[in-house]
């Protein structure tokens, strides 16, 4: 993977971050994107090319903005010649029953976790199909595979996600392009810590009980699985020996959805 190059939006924090970092660790150029103080993100930088030797940049492109999505695109194949790798994974969440849920916010969730793909990938894969190889990886969810209560456009999207990874692996699937999602179970990242309290409102109880009982409820484990793990599925997916592994859905959710 030495010298391949990657985008991988939403990766100023949580399981982007660490896509972004086992990524570099392997040799790949990075451009991250998300939200942020500067400083961090200009420090973050920085550790990410003095650890890894690796080229950083970043672009502050608001998944919510088709412009921006295209500008940062075309600045990522500036900067490093191609693309050769996509992980989009930047991605919202809102807790709420249907009745109450505010139409913006689910336009909102829509447009972040599932249009924004569609924008990413359009401006990415005509190079990755020149080439003859390319990665694309969208961070899904369980929710993807399964619904919970409360979680309407959250587990819309990702569904759509689903799909969208079916049509664009079949499309690219005869020039050395795969795409697949990834679909985490409960990662403990600031995404999950944000509903624990809205959870705990909706449901009516404690937001002790929405980690035991609902969160880690889902999974047999009853372990949230880790921003590594996570990033190390990524890795495998974005090498050379996932050159057969396209079209699909990976659930990583210590067995929530074999229930
Ligand atoms: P997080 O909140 O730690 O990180 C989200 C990232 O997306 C941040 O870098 C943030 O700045 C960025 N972002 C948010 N809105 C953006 C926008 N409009 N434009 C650009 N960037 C934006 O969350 P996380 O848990 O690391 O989530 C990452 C992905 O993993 C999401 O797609 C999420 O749905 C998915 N996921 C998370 C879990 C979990 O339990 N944490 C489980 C399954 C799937």
């Amino acid at each position: 993977m030495k010298g391949r190059n990657a985008v991988v939006t939403g990766s100023t924090s949580g399981i982007g971050l660490a896509i972004a970092e086992a990524l570099a660790a392997r040799g790949v150029n990075v451009m991250l994107n998300g939200f942020g103080d500067a400083a961090a993100i200009a420090a973050l930088r920085e550790r990410i090319t003095s650890d890894h030797g690796v080229t950083v940049h970043y672009h502050a492109a608001d998944m919510r903005q088709p412009d921006e999505i295209a500008a940062m695109m075309r600045a990522a194949e500036t900067a490093f010649g191609s693309v050769d790798i996509l992980v989009n994974n930047a991605g919202i969440q809102f807790v709420s029953p249907i009745e109450d849920f505010p139409p913006g916010k689910w336009e909102e969730i829509i447009a972040i976790n599932l249009v924004a793909l569609f924008h990413t990938i359009r401006h990415a894969l005509p190079g990755m199909k020149a080439r003859g190889w390319g990665r694309i990886i969208n961070i899904a969810s369980a929710h993807a595979l399964v619904a919970s209560p409360y979680k309407s456009a959250y587990v819309a999207a990702k569904h759509g996600v689903g799909g969208l990874t079916k049509t664009v692996a079949l499309e690219a699937a005869t020039h050395g392009v795969t795409c697949n999602a990834i679909c985490p179970g409960y990662v403990r990242t600031a995404l999950v810590e944000k509903q624990i309290p809205d959870t705990a409102k909706a449901r009516g109880i404690s937001e002790e009980a929405v980690v035991r009982d609902v969160l880690l409820a889902a999974q047999p484990t009853k372990q949230f699985v880790t921003v590594e793990q996570v990033a190390a599925l990524a890795c495998f997916l974005a090498g050379d020996e996932a050159a057969s592994i396209t079209g699909t859905l990976q659930a990583i959710d210590g067995g929530w959805s074999a229930q």
